[in-house]
């Protein structure tokens, strides 16, 4: 049976075997005309659902980004594979942008990649009406849903597409799961049909992992020397000061750490990105701003030294992690101050009674995942409306099993200390109650006089900040906007002793030690990564040093030229000819005309 006309590009121009979850039935769909939104995780395989399609089908393909920074390297990645590609953005001179109008108007390329205000303005859309066009591919699409955190007005015009343009097939994507966002982008953009394709959103190649804080940056640090000494990574913060601070520390400790946020010039921003693009191991610190787009496929880790306020938010980060399908990690550290902003966040806000009501429930989702005991794939999924079955053996519960304790006691102390200093102090202070420690406060109080006075020396402090900790992101303390804890009604039974609790005990030694026997089984359930002996390895280097060679001498980021697991996979397969090149995977014509003897050299020599 011969291969589609899909299948044919998939193996020719990207070099890759097989479609994966739910491309083939996308791009199919597509290809035959009709309007499509692809839910899939980032990493997932978004791209080549409109990419195909776009090559398959005659004339060019619309694809609407926001993200004008990233365009340059989307556009020089499709390049490389030989695909007739461009940007329009407020980035071209005039006659760069002219060029491009005269190669679209002349059918000359296959895919345009454009701003959303650029293609709203009415000499963009007469200058489209003019050309035989494909599909319109919008990415990113969650960009149009007010509900959405990232939403954009100009995202709202693009509903005129369907007006304009009722012939042209659409394509919306995002990774965003949720119900409510799903149904607006079919809506405004006016999906035909609305045939809706999502894939799993489990990313199996990447260790979910929640670290208790105690000292952040330098378990930051220990994490990545220990783990990740020489990959590319992107470090959240929650403040532009800590993001400063942070990036300022770890490049003072040898690492190439660069900060990224609003509050610096676009030129510095721009500066950064094409670092953390194009050179190998750099590591951004970052707040949330950002991220979004960025496909670089061998971010090797995402931290978090802050908690971000939902768990899509956390699951979106994360994701920017092993994109390559290789191994990845998402480490956060968490403490009990985390705990105590989420919380004064839920309460706080201006929004109707409705959207707080949502918001406390997607910060209690949050603070659970980083409390839960058994395996955090699981909580993650279930939250996207997913089983997993069996747990994962790649997160830090499955590899390291948490050991919970009978707590009923220490809360019940807990607890009515905080009832018996009048509901209106803070967490230091009550454990220095507790611990019965002599302060200016407690003497100002009386507070050696309550009956908790001491009562608390059986346990250590940061034993204390665990279970208040836990007692917060539970619901059963409430903290006030300075910090005041007072008890909720889930505190009475527990006082009273009609209930028990069990608590999380905190591992408190960085890194968690993991026995041999744990580490190798990770190694056989991290999918898609190839595991290399030491002969293959050294090949492997070698291999890398003439990708870095060769993209050095064109400027380009070194995955444009083949990625690891491509790289892992000649390491290991070490083809002869060029025949057996092209099957390794990632291997398409144009890179296989363009760099195969280059790298069937280095195989031959090793
Ligand atoms: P997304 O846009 O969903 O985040 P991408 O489209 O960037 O993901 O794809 C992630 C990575 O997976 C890319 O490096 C891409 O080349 C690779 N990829 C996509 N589809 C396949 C496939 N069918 N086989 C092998 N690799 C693939
Ligand atoms: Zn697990």
């Amino acid at each position: 049976m011969t291969p589609s006309p899909a299948l044919s590009v998939l193996r020719s121009t990207f070099g890759y075997d097989r479609f994966r979850g739910h491309q083939e039935e996308a791009i199919n769909h597509v290809v035959g005309g009709g309007d499509a939104l692809v839910l899939m995780p980032t990493g997932g395989g978004k791209s080549l659902c409109f990419q195909i399609p776009a090559l398959v089908r005659d004339g060019t393909g619309i694809v609407v980004s926001p993200l004008i920074a990233l365009m340059q390297n989307q556009v020089d990645r499709l390049k490389e594979l030989g695909v007739r590609a461009a940007f329009l953005n407020s980035s071209l001179k005039p006659r760069e942008a002219a060029r491009v109008e005269n190669d679209l108007l002349d059918g000359r390329l296959d895919l345009l990649y454009v701003a959303p205000e650029r293609l709203n303005m009415p000499q963009t859309l007469e200058l489209l009406k003019r050309c035989k066009l494909s599909l319109f591919a919008v990415d990113e699409a969650h960009c149009i849903s007010q509900w959405g955190h990232d939403f954009r007005k100009d995202y709202l015009e693009l509903s005129r597409l369907s007006d304009e343009f009722p012939e042209i097939p659409r394509i919306a994507l995002t990774a965003t799961a949720d119900e409510r966002t799903r149904e607006e982008i079919v809506s405004r953009l006016k999906l035909r049909n609305g045939r809706v394709f999502v894939s799993s959103f489990n990313r199996p190649n990447i260790q979910y992992r929640v670290t208790s804080k105690i000292q952040a940056r330098e378990q930051l640090l220990a994490f990545i020397e220990d783990e990740h000494p020489d990959d590319a990574g992107i470090v959240y913060c929650l403040t532009r000061n800590s993001v400063d601070q942070v990036s300022a520390w770890l490049a003072a400790k040898g690492k190439r750490a660069i900060p990224y946020h609003a509050g610096l010039s676009s030129d510095v921003r721009a500066r950064h990105l094409d670092m953390f693009l194009r050179e190998d191991g750099v590591i951004v610190v970052a707040t949330i701003a950002f991220g979004m787009g960025i496909d670089k496929p061998d971010v090797r880790f995402v931290a978090h030294l802050d908690l971000p306020k939902n768990i899509e938010a956390y699951y979106q980060e994360t994701g920017r992690a092993g994109r390559d399908g290789e191994p990845a990690t998402a480490w956060m550290t968490y403490g009990i101050q985390d705990a105590i902003m989420l919380r004064q966040m839920a309460g706080g806000g201006t929004g109707t009674e409705a959207f707080k009501r949502i918001e406390f429930q997607k910060i209690q989702a949050m603070l659970g995942f980083c409390e839960v005991t058994d395996c955090r794939r699981q909580t993650l999924l279930r939250y996207f409306g997913e089983t997993l079955p069996e747990p994962c053996g790649n997160c830090d519960s499955c590899l390291t099993p948490v050991e919970t304790f009978d707590a009923t006691v220490p809360a019940q102390k807990a607890l009515s200390c905080v009832y018996r200093t009048g509901q209106r102090f803070g967490v230091a202070h009550l454990i220095d109650v507790l611990l019965a420690r002599e302060t200016d406060k407690t003497k100002k109080f009386g507070h050696d006089q309550v009956s908790t006075w001491g009562v608390g020396q059986d346990l250590e402090e940061r034993v204390w900040r665990s279970v208040f900790r836990q007692l917060i992101a539970r619901g059963v303390l409430r903290v006030d906007d300075h910090g005041s804890m007072s008890l909720q009604e889930s505190a009475r039974p527990l006082l009273r002793g009609e209930e028990s609790l069990h608590l999380r005990r905190d591992a408190f030694d960085e890194p968690p030690k993991r026995s041999r026997k744990k580490q190798r089984r990770t190694t056989t359930e991290r999918k898609g990564a190839v595991a290399l002996d030491s002969g293959e390895s050294r090949l492997f280097k070698a291999l890398q040093g003439q990708r870095a060679a060769l993209a050095k001498a064109q400027n380009l980021p070194s995955y444009c030229v083949f990625t690891n697991a491509t790289l892992a996979e000649m390491a290991k397969l070490r083809p002869r000819t060029l025949a057996d090149l092209r099957n390794v995977s990632g291997v398409g014509d144009t890179k296989l005309a363009k760099y195969g003897d280059a790298f069937l050299r280095i195989i031959a020599s090793a």
